[in-house]
């Protein structure tokens, strides 16, 4: 079969399918020991909730209302009213209905909006993403429909007590020159946990003004829903950022629901690119957004049960790592929000990428580092000295996974 350009360049065997291929398989072969994905936990209390609200929703009809009906192209007119008035009272943020739209998913939105503010222009001219600091979310990294549509820097590392570490924007070498039509960051960050502090998100949002493009926060994982985040951060929003928002880390990834908050132009655009590419994203997952927050329990579940979880589940991975693994084996990223730790083994004598291979073999799935440098331009060794773990699983598969790590690290020293 042959292709087009935009075919061979989104059939291409890219990080993100790889990883989905290997987590797909890791799913089928019992035994496998699986902290390389993005899927979020399994939460009792969370379960138990989202069971007993869908049976409501369905003896209320609001399920079958739902499947039964196309929305609009922006998304459920009701959620969109319910999250600008929450979003007003919480946050103080001047919105309306018009300044939201929804898609199948914020992965989704990433490719509309990369390709909405960079890419050639029709005055010949092209322009790119801008990633203040990689590491960043591999799933960005395919998401262009021309090549090279991103650049990104390298990020000022600060060493911290207790074998951890926290990356900062370094903003002297920030390679934001005319070419950069979109500034973007995950706040928290997918891969280590990162929250950019007020400081520096403060600072990229001046020079997004002042450079004349907007500057897109990833809220995944972020204040007010989901809400795993565990530093102080406080959230922005003014007529030149983006932010998208989702569902999926409150525990609803097959909902497919993503959330753009942006001036009413931008909006207007995603709900044209919505109509053209899936006539309007589904209902399921908005209506049960919008029933949650209604019910007062979007932001209340967020807070008192979802952030607790992680939390203590973040320090229990910690304490599990450092019983295997000393601090001068293995550094780790301050954990200040999402779902995965980010381990820097800084005098690795092999590459992540085989430490990956070597685990794989071993029935543990970590992903090797050099995955979430998307745009760096130049060789950096400590792209390869770095894995992510997610901390989801059970405690037990965890200290096995960390076991056999630790034997892999062992033995690479010793070779
Ligand atoms: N942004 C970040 C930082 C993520 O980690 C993920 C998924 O893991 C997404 C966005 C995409 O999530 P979804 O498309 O499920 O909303």
């Amino acid at each position: 079969m042959s292709f087009s350009q935009f075919g061979d360049k989104f059939t291409q065997h890219s990080g993100i399918s790889r990883l989905m291929e290997d987590m797909g398989e890791g799913l089928r072969t019992s035994g496998t020991i699986m902290l390389g994905g993005g899927n979020p936990a399994q939460i009792p209390a969370m379960n138990d909730y989202f069971n007993q609200l869908l049976m409501q929703m369905h003896q209320d009809g609001q399920l079958s209302e739902a499947l039964c009906n196309y929305d609009g192209p922006r998304g459920k007119a009701l959620l969109l009213d319910a999250l600008a008035k929450m979003l007003r009272e919480e946050l103080g943020w001047p919105l309306t209905a018009q300044n939201i739209a929804l898609t199948n998913g914020s992965q989704s939105a990433f490719f509309y909006l990369f390709n909405l503010f960079a890419g050639r222009r029709a005055d010949g001219s092209k322009k790119r993403v801008l990633f203040p600091l990689a590491p960043e979310y591999l799933g960005y990294a395919d998401a262009g429909l021309e090549e090279d549509l991103f650049v990104s820097a390298k990020p000022n590392i600060e060493l911290l007590p207790e074998g951890q570490f926290k990356y900062h924007v370094d903003f002297d070498h920030l390679p934001l020159n005319d070419d950069v039509g979109l500034i973007c960051v995950s706040r928290p960050t997918n891969p280590t946990g990162n929250v950019i502090t007020d400081d520096e998100l403060l600072q990229l949002d001046a020079l997004a003004q002042q450079h004349g493009v907007p500057l897109l926060i990833d809220n995944a994982y972020g204040v007010p829903f989901p809400g795993i985040i565990f530093s102080e951060a406080r959230p922005l929003w003014n007529p030149n950022t983006i932010l998208c928002m989702s569902l999926s880390k409150l525990g609803l990834p097959g909902a497919r629901c993503g959330i753009i908050v942006a001036d009413e132009s931008t909006i207007t655009a995603i709900g044209n690119m919505n109509g053209i590419i899936s006539l309007a994203p589904g209902s399921i997952g908005p209506a049960i957004a919008n029933e949650m927050i209604v019910r007062g329990d979007l932001l209340r579940l967020s807070q008192e049960v979802i952030k607790p979880f992680y939390q203590a589940k973040v320090s229990e991975t910690i304490a599990i790592l450092r019983r295997y693994l000393p601090e001068d084996r293995c550094l780790i990223h301050k954990p200040e929000g999402a779902i995965f730790l980010w381990l820097w083994f800084r005098d690795l004598p092999i590459s992540t990428e085989t430490l990956y291979q070597r685990l794989k073999a071993r029935g543990v799935l970590m992903v090797p580092g050099h995955f979430f440098f998307p745009g760096l331009e130049h060789e950096w060794p400590h792209t390869h000295q770095c894995m992510r773990m997610n901390y989801v699983p059970d405690a037990e598969k965890i200290e096995r996974a960390v076991q056999i790590l630790a034997e892999e690290l062992e033995a690479a020293f010793k070779n």
